[in-house]
C-alpha cells in the first residue's frame, strides 16, 4: 500500500513540537513517508532573512522554538498548496482565529481522502451558534476530523519531558489509532476517546479559566483561591459542553485533555502569564498590548474565547449561570476591574 504523507500546518511553538513528533515517527517508518512539509505563515526575521529559510537550513524553529532541533526530515514550506500537496494525513495547529481563512484557501485543493486532526485550542461563533475548530474543518474542506488535545505545554514536549494527551475520534477509530501512532512517543502518551466533542471542549474552555488563574495570580491571591477558581471553572466547563453537546461524557473530564491540561495551564500557560500582568497592571494596560510584549509573536487563545463563549450565553441567556466565564470576558474588555474575578466567583450559579 502507498505510504501516508502528513502535512503540519502551522508552525507556531505548539506546531513546531507536533511536526517534531510526527519528524521522529514518520522516519524510518514502512508506513509513512519519511518527509514531513510544516507551512510556515512566512515572515522576514530581523536578520532579513525568511523564516521558513532559516528553519530549513538549521532544522530549528529560531522564532517559536528555539533551541530545539525538528528533525532533518521537517521540511518548512511557506506556500500553503504546495504545502498539503499529496498529503493523506493533515495536522492542522495554526491559532484558532486564522484557521477559516486556511480552510477557505485549502477548499478543493487537499486530496480527497484525507484524514485531518485538529490540535487548535478554541471556537469559532457563527449565527447559528457556537461552532467547534473540527467542525469547521470538516464543513469547509468534507473530511474528518478528529482533535489532540492535552496537558502540553509546548516548551515541555520539545524537550522530551514526560506527558500525556487524548485524542478525540467521533466514529473513525483506525484513523484515530493511526493519529495515535503517528503522535506517540515514550515521553508522550496519547490515548483515543471517542468523544470528539468532550476532547475539544475541554482544550477550548480551560484557556478561559486560565485567564482567571492569572488574574488570581496578579492579585497575589495564593494557592487556595487558585484550586477555587480551577474548580469553579471545571464545573463551568462541564456544564457548558454538556449543555451544547449532551453526548459528552463525564469520563473525559478526567483524561489529560480535561483536568490534567486544566493544571498545567492555570500553573504554567501563556493565558496564565498574560492575565498575571493585565492584574498586575490593574486593567490598565490592554491584553492585545501585554501579549505583543511578553509573547512575541506568539498568540493567547483564552480571550478571544472567553468572547465567543460570552456570545453564546448573551444568545442563550446563560450568563448567571456562568459567572466565572462571563466575568473573564467583561474583565478583558474593561467592563469590570480585575479584582471582579474574586466578588463573582463567590456566587452561586443559577441553574438553568
Ligand atoms: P503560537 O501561539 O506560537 O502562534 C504563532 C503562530 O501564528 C506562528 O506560526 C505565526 O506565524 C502564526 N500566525 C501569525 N499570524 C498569522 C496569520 N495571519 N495567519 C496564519 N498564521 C499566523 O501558535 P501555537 O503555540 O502553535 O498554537 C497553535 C494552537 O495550539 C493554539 O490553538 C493553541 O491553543 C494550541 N496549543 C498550544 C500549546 C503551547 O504550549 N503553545 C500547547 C497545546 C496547544
Ligand atoms: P497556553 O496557551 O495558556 O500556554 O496553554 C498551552 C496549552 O494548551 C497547554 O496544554
Amino acid at each position: 500500500a502507498a505510504r501516508d504523507r502528513v502535512a503540519v500546518i502551522g508552525s507556531g511553538n505548539w506546531g513546531s513540537v507536533a511536526a517534531k513528533l510526527i519528524a521522529s515517527n514518520t522516519c524510518c517508518s514502512d508506513l509513512f513517508d519519511d518527509e514531513v512539509r510544516m507551512w510556515v505563515y512566512e515572515e522576514t526575521l530581523p536578520s532579513g532573512e525568511k523564516l521558513s529559510q532559516v528553519i530549513n537550513r538549521e532544522k530549528e524553529n529560531v522564532k517559536y522554538l528555539p533551541g530545539v532541533k525538528l528533525g532533518s526530515n521537517v521540511v518548512a514550506v511557506p506556500d500553503l498548496l504546495n504545502a498539503v500537496a499529496d498529503a493523506t494525513m493533515l495536522v492542522f495547529v495554526t491559532p484558532h482565529q486564522f484557521i477559516e481563512g486556511i480552510c477557505n484557501r485549502l477548499k478543493g485543493n487537499i486530496r480527497q481522502n484525507a484524514i485531518a486532526i485538529s490540535l487548535i485550542k478554541g471556537m469559532e461563533v457563527k449565527k447559528d451558534g457556537p461552532c467547534m475548530i473540527s467542525n469547521l474543518i470538516t464543513e469547509l474542506l468534507g473530511i474528518d476530523c478528529a482533535v489532540l488535545m492535552g496537558a502540553n505545554i509546548a516548551n515541555e514536549v520539545a524537550v522530551e519531558k514526560f506527558s500525556e494527551a487524548t485524542v478525540g475520534f467521533r466514529h473513525d477509530k483506525r484513523a484515530a489509532d493511526k493519529w495515535v501512532r503517528i503522535f506517540r512517543r515514550p515521553y508522550f502518551l496519547v490515548t483515543p476517546v471517542q468523544d470528539v466533542e468532550g476532547v475539544e471542549l475541554c482544550g477550548t474552555l480551560k484557556n478561559v479559566v486560565a485567564v482567571a488563574a492569572g488574574l488570581v495570580d496578579g492579585l497575589d491571591m495564593g494557592n487556595n483561591t487558585k484550586a477555587a477558581i480551577m474548580r469553579i471553572g471545571l464545573k463551568e466547563m462541564r456544564f457548558f459542553s454538556k449543555l451544547l453537546f449532551p453526548s459528552v461524557r463525564d469520563t473525559t473530564f478526567f483524561e489529560s485533555c480535561g483536568v490534567a491540561d486544566l493544571i498545567t495551564t492555570c500553573l504554567g500557560g501563556r493565558n496564565r502569564r498574560v492575565a498575571d500582568a493585565f492584574a498586575r497592571n490593574k486593567g490598565k494596560r490592554s491584553f492585545d498590548d501585554l501579549e505583543t510584549e511578553l509573547l512575541q509573536g506568539q498568540k493567547l487563545q483564552g480571550v478571544s474565547t472567553a468572547r465567543e463563549v460570552y456570545e453564546v450565553l448573551r444568545a442563550r441567556k446563560w450568563e448567571e449561570s456562568f459567572p466565572l466565564f462571563s466575568t473573564v470576558h467583561l474583565i478583558a474588555t474593561g467592563a469590570l476591574a480585575p479584582s471582579a474575578i474574586l466578588e463573582y466567583s463567590e456566587h452561586t450559579p443559577r441553574q438553568i
